[in-house]
């Protein structure tokens, strides 16, 4: 059976769909080959510039893709699907999404175009289950996504599927999805969450934009706060950042960028180590910081 045969077979019989395990899946797709437990990545994206810039932040992109498993697939929930509901992407090739304005040409021209994942799609709807999502095939990889794996694989030869993040939910529910998904862990699958922790863009000092860990008193408050609770595994203050303080309130002034933390957190298993990279504050009211989940 080859792989057009095999969606063909999967779509025309739900109730076999609905008793498939994803190990029974992963064994058709890999040949049953065993994996290394992948980690969980939280990405600090930033501007959209450092998918074709050389800079710190990008070689810590690489670095970190080189000192992990090359995975099977990547799942990326990223800040910039931001929907009613959760879907992931179900398309075999989903196209390079430029979601934003007033950029160079040069990056309007980048194209990535690693495959896609329908199988993978199917059973991440699946493990959510009851939550409703909906496999989608009207996005592809948005700048979120592609931006920072373009340097951890550029030659676009790993499976990318996104998941969107529902703005209904608040951050304990988002922490709690992303628990379910905790077993992709043990199949090759690299779980990416793609946002920025520290990040108000109306406050950004554009004037010292590239001065080096540049940030104004309350994102160093913030950061360093959100650090703390991150390395401790004390999330309460994550959950309810909205009425924390006035240093939360000015880091994070809309949910979207800060979501994705909550996923990654919520893959965390007991005896997973947490390491921070990219741990640096820019142009006054954003940070780069990175984390790393086992
Ligand atoms: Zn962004």
């Amino acid at each position: 059976m080859d792989r057009n045969s095999f969606l063909k077979w999967m779509a025309a019989t739900p109730f076999l769909l609905a008793m498939t395990r994803l190990d029974e899946i992963m064994f058709f797709l890999h040949k049953g080959q065993k994996t290394e437990k992948m980690p969980a990545l939280f990405m600090g994206h930033g501007s959209p510039m450092n998918a074709i810039e050389e800079n710190e932040f990008v070689r810590g992109f690489r670095d970190m893709a080189k000192g992990i498993p090359t995975p099977k697939v990547i799942l990326c929930i990223s800040a910039h699907w931001y929907t009613r509901g959760t879907m992931v992407t179900g398309m075999e090739k989903p196209p390079t999404i430029h979601d934003f304005g007033g950029f160079p040409q040069a990056l309007f021209d980048v194209q990535y175009p690693a495959p896609g994942s329908p199988e993978l799609a199917v059973h991440v709807k699946e493990m959510m289950s009851p939550l409703s999502v909906h496999v989608s095939d009207e996005w592809g990889l948005d700048h979120g996504a592609w931006s920072v794996i373009k340097h951890m694989y550029p030659k676009a030869d790993v499976p990318v599927i996104q998941m969107s993040i529902d703005q209904k939910l608040n951050p304990l529910q988002h922490f709690e999805l992303g628990s379910k998904l905790k077993d992709l862990r043990n199949k090759g699958i690299l779980i990416i969450g793609s946002g920025n922790i520290v990040h108000n863009l109306g406050m950004v000092d554009w004037a010292n934009f590239n001065k080096d860990n540049h940030g104004f008193d309350w994102a160093i408050e913030a950061r360093a706060e959100i650090n703390k609770y991150i390395m401790d595994e004390y999330y309460q203050p994550l959950f309810e950042y909205n009425t924390h303080s006035k240093a939360f309130q000015n880091a994070i002034p809309t949910p979207d960028h800060f979501l994705p933390l909550m996923y990654v957190l919520g893959l965390k298993d007991k005896q997973d180590k947490i390491t921070f990279y990219n741990d640096k504050l820019m142009a006054g009211s954003l940070s780069m910081t990175s984390v790393r989940v086992g």
